[in-house]
C-alpha cells in the first residue's frame, strides 16, 4: 500500500496497458481461450493506449494493492514486477556519524531536511528527547525519501538500546528498542600481595570492577593504609554478552573482603521501592551515614584541637574542625543525608553551610568560594550531592574547607568519631531480602571451597 500512494499516475496507466497487453498475448496463445478471456480481450482496446487505461484503472489497482510489498515474480495475473519496482519511491539511506560539536540541527541541515521537520520530530514524540544529546562518533540513520521527507530515524545509544522514529500519517512515532544482554554469574577470587588494583588485575578483574569493589568496602577498609599482604578477597557479579561476545560487567552482587584476618561480607540488595545497596548477611547497611571527609583533598592543613592556643595571642582558641586544603573550586559533598539549615555568609565564616541530619547531627562547611545552586534553608540533600566549592572566603590564608561535625550539638573530632550505619533493611523487607541474599551467598561458599580444593591439588 506504501509504494502505491506515491505512484506516479502514469506508470499506472503504462501498468495497465501492459496488464491488458500481457492478457491478451497469453489468450491469443491459447489453444482453447474460454469466454472470460475474450470479454477481456474486448473490454481492453489495446490498440488505444489511453482508453484502455482509463478502463483498466480500477481494476488495477485492486490487483496491485493485494500485492505483497515485495511484489511476487510468480503472479498468475501477468502484472509486470519490474513495473512495480522501478516505480517504488526512492528512498536514500544515509548515515551519518556525530562531529564533535554537533547538534541535531546541524545533521539536519547536512542532510537538507528542514528545521519544521526537526520541530516536528522533537514536540511529536517525548522519546525524541534522548536525541538531546548525542555523543561524538555515535551514528544516525537516516531513511529519506525521493521528497526528501524523513521517513525514518535510527540512533543507537548503546549496543543495547536504541530509538527508532518513523513517519506517518499524524507526524512521527517513536519506539524505543531494548536488547537484553545475556547474563553468566561469575566468581573471581584474589590474594594481596602488593595492592589491590594489582591483585584484582591478577584475578582477571577490570579496572572499574575493582574500584567498584573497593567502594563497597570504602567505609570499613582504608585501601592504602589497611591493607595487608596475604589479605584475601572473592565476588560474584554479572557478566554481559551479546549475541556470544562479552560486553561489560554487570552488578556485583556479592563480595568479601578478609582484612588482617577479618572477614567482611556484602550482598547487594534491590529493594521494592528501586533503591539499591549493599548489606552484611543481616542486613546491616555496610555504608555508613555520614562520609569521613566530605570532598576529595590534598592535605589536612590543621587538626581537630579543642585545647589549642592562639599562636599569637597566647590564649584558648580551639580547633573545633579539620582544615582540609584543596584547590578552589573543589566540589564539597553532603557528608549525609539531611536538610540545609543555614546556607549564609559571615565575615568569619565566608560563604558557609550548616546542614542537620536528623535530631543528633549537624555538620558545618566553612570558606566557600560559591555555594551551590538549589542550597537553601529547608532543602533536602543526599549524602555525596555537591553543596558548594572550597574557596578562602571569610578568615582563611589560603584555599581549605573548615569542616565541623557535631553530634547533640557537641564538637567532635571528623577524622575519629565513630559514624553511624546507614538505615538496614527496613523490617518489612527483611523476609524478601533474606530469600534473595541467602542463596547468593552460598553460592559464594561454595565457589570459595571448591576454589580452595583446586589450589589444594
Ligand atoms: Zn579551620
Amino acid at each position: 500500500m506504501e509504494a502505491l500512494r506515491h505512484f506516479p499516475r502514469t506508470h499506472l496507466i503504462l501498468a495497465a496497458t501492459l496488464v491488458a497487453t500481457l492478457a491478451v498475448v497469453l489468450i491469443a496463445s491459447a489453444r482453447h481461450p474460454d469466454p472470460n478471456a475474450t470479454l477481456l480481450i474486448t473490454s481492453a482496446p489495446v490498440l488505444d493506449p489511453f482508453a484502455g487505461a482509463a478502463l483498466e484503472l480500477k481494476p488495477l489497482a485492486e490487483l496491485t494493492s493485494a500485492l505483497p510489498d515485495e511484489a511476487d515474480s510468480g503472479s498468475e495475473i501477468g502484472l509486470s514486477v519490474q513495473d512495480i519496482e522501478t516505480s517504488k519511491p526512492q528512498v536514500r539511506k544515509v548515515t551519518e556519524t556525530v562531529r564533535s560539536g554537533d547538534s541535531l540541527a546541524r545533521i539536519f541541515s547536512r542532510q537538507s531536511l528542514s528545521p519544521r521537520t526537526l520541530h516536528e520530530l522533537m514536540t511529536n514524540t517525548p522519546e525524541a528527547k534522548r536525541l538531546k544529546r548525542i555523543y561524538p562518533g555515535h551514528e544516525l540513520h537516516f531513511v529519506i525519501d525521493e521528497d526528501n521527507q524523513l521517513q525514518q530515524l535510527t540512533y543507537a545509544f548503546s549496543r543495547l538500546e536504541k530509538l527508532v522514529i518513523e513517519a506517518n500519517a499524524d507526524g512521527f512515532k517513536a519506539k524505543e528498542i531494548k536488547r537484553e544482554p545475556e547474563t553468566v554469574l561469575t566468581f573471581r577470587k584474589g590474594e594481596i600481595r602488593s595492592s589491590l588494583f594489582l591483585a584484582g588485575q591478577a584475578a582477571d578483574l577490570d579496572q572499574s570492577t575493582i574500584l567498584r569493589f573497593a567502594q563497597i568496602f570504602q567505609w570499613d577498609i582504608d585501601f592504602i593504609r589497611d591493607i595487608r599482604t596475604g589479605d584475601t578477597f572473592s565476588l560474584l557479579y554479572e557478566e554481559q554478552y551479546l549475541d556470544g561476545e562479552f560486553i561489560g560487567v554487570g552488578r556485583i552482587l556479592a563480595a568479601t573482603f578478609t582484612n588482617r584476618g577479618r572477614e567482611h561480607r556484602a550482598v547487594r540488595y534491590d529493594a521494592e521501592d528501586g533503591s539499591s545497596g549493599y548489606f552484611t548477611p543481616e542486613g546491616r547497611s555496610v555504608r555508613r551515614a555520614f562520609l569521613r571527609a566530605p570532598l576529595e583533598f590534598t592535605r589536612v592543613s590543621s587538626r581537630f584541637n579543642p585545647r589549642r592556643l592562639h599562636p599569637i595571642h597566647n590564649r584558648a582558641a580551639p580547633h573545633r574542625g579539620i582544615d582540609y586544603a584543596a584547590p578552589t573550586g573543589t566540589p564539597v559533598w553532603a557528608a549525609g543525608d539531611g536538610r540545609v539549615r543555614t546556607a549564609s555568609r559571615t565575615e568569619a565564616n565566608g560563604n558557609y553551610i550548616v546542614l542537620q541530619h536528623g535530631e543528633q547531627f549537624q555538620t558545618k562547611y566553612l570558606h566557600l568560594s560559591r555555594i551551590a545552586r538549589g542550597i537553601r534553608p529547608g532543602a533536602q540533600v543526599s549524602q555525596g550531592q555537591v553543596i558548594g566549592y572550597v574557596g578562602a572566603t571569610g578568615w582563611a590564608t589560603g584555599p581549605h574547607l573548615h569542616y565541623e561535625f557535631l553530634v547533640n550539638g557537641v564538637h567532635r573530632d571528623p577524622a575519629t568519631v565513630s559514624l553511624p550505619n546507614a538505615d538496614p533493611v527496613a523490617d518489612s523487607e527483611m523476609s524478601r531480602f533474606l530469600a534473595r541474599s541467602a542463596p547468593l551467598l552460598a553460592m559464594l561458599d561454595s565457589e570459595e571451597q571448591l576454589y580452595q580444593l583446586a589450589a589444594r591439588q
